[in-house]
């Protein structure tokens, strides 16, 4: 295991691994669900001073983090490396990059997209009324993440939340806690008050402690199974939650497709962070008449991949994250195997290494009934799968129980966004693979068993936040045709109300004036 717990005395520690040598390279508090408990009611106090902050405070905070990742970039690659042993390379373009960007842009725009909305209440305004949004702070956002981006995930979800005015508490997996420390470090370097963000770290049992302390808002990244008990133990105390969860991507390649850029993109898209990536291609669908070839084309570019230590600067892979992790991907080739798919490169642990490391494998030969291409395998793999028609394709790429991204490769993009709108995930992208996590405008999120609720864009924001409606009566000398006492000049007014007014239609509503105006008539009377 890349971590495990010891006791020292009645405390309980993690002792952080890095997985491609095993070496310990930290040690951290487990804390207790007492502490967890405490911590979420200090981020509740220092809300309340947070909340009043003005967005130009906020985003002077996150701006000045920015800076401080910028000055330690090397440093903080260094440790996601260490920690998860991912390429340094992967540790900049896909941890550092996004959190950076996404930074940016809400320091800059969350004040806009905040801003309150006029509404439009249709033929309700003739009666002298107006309605508008604010997009109030939560309170505490507990933020409960996995390990395999364990920097720009956090990170990014505790920006937007500190920019719409919460206070953060985060848990970082027990596999990644010195990175998710770092995270708290760099808030503290950028000047952010005492409490406004912690993180606490700990196991999957800090993790449920931190649901039990009801939070404001839980947004947790995982497991669909953890997802399920997340959202169980956190609907005890209605805690409103979203969740990011697991994968099985689908990749349909048709043959009118750029060949040479589909298949250095599900090289990337199956190897890259060794394929534990939520996004990952784990399934891929060649049209028939290019299948050989695009196949040959794949097993080419994968068998050039150098693997080794995340810290060499030419390394392509790196090592898993943990020996369980690469005993699911062990046991799901070996399926492959043993229901007929054929492995065509790699296939196996590197035997060059003493630390975590697959081999980046291809298969052939796989069909959707195979387990490998029904549970997410979260790791270096890549199994192909034929079609011959656009429908086929598409029952293909549906066949299963998440709907996470998935991406169209053809040259004709009528049809490419025919497919994309047909299939059913959260992100589908065209000629392009699985990097729109790093696009912080778009919104990211699951359907089906890929999760609830979204993250980024303007409707990851406004998960951050609780749309308050103010509905004002610019007519308050009036009393409402609807209130008490009832009558048959009521019911008549109702009946008018039911036919006329409900319709939307301004000619229509006209009609109910005369029975409104004697109901008024009635309700003046009776007041005296
Ligand atoms: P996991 O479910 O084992 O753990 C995730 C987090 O939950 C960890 O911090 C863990 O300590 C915590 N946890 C465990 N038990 C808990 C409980 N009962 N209550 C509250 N928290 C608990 O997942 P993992 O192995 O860390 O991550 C891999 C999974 O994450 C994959 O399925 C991957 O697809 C998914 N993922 C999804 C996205 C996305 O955006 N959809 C992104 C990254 C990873």
């Amino acid at each position: 295991m890349s971590s495990v717990l010891s006791a020292s005395d009645s405390e309980q520690e993690i002792v952080s691994r890095n997985p491609a040598t095993g070496e310990a390279i930290g040690v951290v508090r487990l804390h207790s669900s007492s502490e967890v408990t405490s911590a979420v009611e200090a981020a509740r106090d220092a809300f309340a001073t947070w909340k009043e902050s003005t967005f130009s405070e906020r985003a002077r905070i996150v701006m000045s983090a920015r800076e401080v990742i910028i000055s330690e970039m090397d440093d903080i690659a260094a440790l996601i490396t260490n920690e998860v042993g991912k390429p340094m390379a992967e540790a900049i373009s896909t941890e550092i990059v996004p959190a950076l960007d996404l930074m940016q842009y809400f320091a800059r725009s969350a004040k806009d997209m905040l801003k309150p909305k006029k509404i439009d209440i249709g033929l309700t305004a003739l009666m002298g009324r107006t309605s508008r949004i604010i997009y109030r702070p939560l309170g505490v956002v507990g933020i409960i993440p996995a390990w395999n981006y364990p920097f720009t995930i956090p990170i990014g979800e505790a920006a937007m939340a500190l920019m719409a005015g919460n206070t953060v508490v985060i848990k970082p997996s027990e596999l990644t806690p010195l990175v998710g420390m770092r995270i708290a470090e760099i808030f503290r370097k950028a000047g952010l008050p005492e409490n406004v963000l912690q993180v606490i770290t700990g196991d999957g049992s800090t993790g449920a402690a931190m649901v039990e302390a009801k939070p404001d808002k839980i947004m947790f990244t995982g497991s669909v199974a953890t997802g399920k008990k997340v959202a169980q133990a956190a609907a005890k105390n209605l805690v409103p939650y979203v969740l990011e969860l697991g994968g099985k991507d689908p990749m349909v390649v048709f043959a009118d497709a750029n060949l040479e850029n589909a298949a250095d993109a599900a090289v990337w898209g199956a190897f890259c962070n060794s394929g534990q990536t939520c996004a990952s291609v784990e399934r891929l669908y060649v049209e028939e008449s290019i299948a050989d070839e695009f196949t040959a084309m794949i097993v080419e570019r994968t068998k050039r991949l150098r693997q080794g230590l995340g810290a060499d600067e030419s390394t392509d892979i790196g090592s898993m994250i943990s020996e369980n992790q690469l005993a699911i991907v062990e046991s799901h080739v070996n399926s492959f195997r043993q229901e007929g798919a054929e492995i065509l490169t790699g296939g196996r642990r590197n035997p060059a290494f003493t630390g975590s490391f697959f081999e980046p494998t291809v298969i052939t030969g796989a069909v959707n009934s195979m387990r490998g291409m029904r549970e997410e395998t979260f790791g270096p793999t890549l199994p192909i799968c034929r079609f011959n028609t656009e429908d086929e394709a598409v029952a293909l790429a549906n066949d299963t129980e998440f709907g996470l991204c998935a991406s169209v490769w053809s040259s004709d993009l009528h049809k490419a966004r025919r497919v994309a709108e047909r299939i059913e995930a959260g992100t589908v992208t065209i000629n392009e693979v699985m990097y729109t996590h790093g696009i912080s405008q778009t919104p990211w999120g699951g359907v089906k068993n890929s999760g609830v609720g979204r993250t980024h864009g303007d409707e990851g924001l406004k998960e951050l936040t609780s749309a308050q409606h103010i509905h004002i009566n610019h007519f308050g000398f009036i009393p409402d045709v609807w209130w008490l006492p009832y009558s048959p000049k009521a019911l008549k007014a109702f009946k008018a109300l039911a036919k006329y007014f409900a319709s939307g239609s301004l000619i229509k509503a006209s009609l109910v004036a005369p029975t409104f105006l004697k109901r008024l008539f009635e309700l003046r009377k009776k007041r005296k």
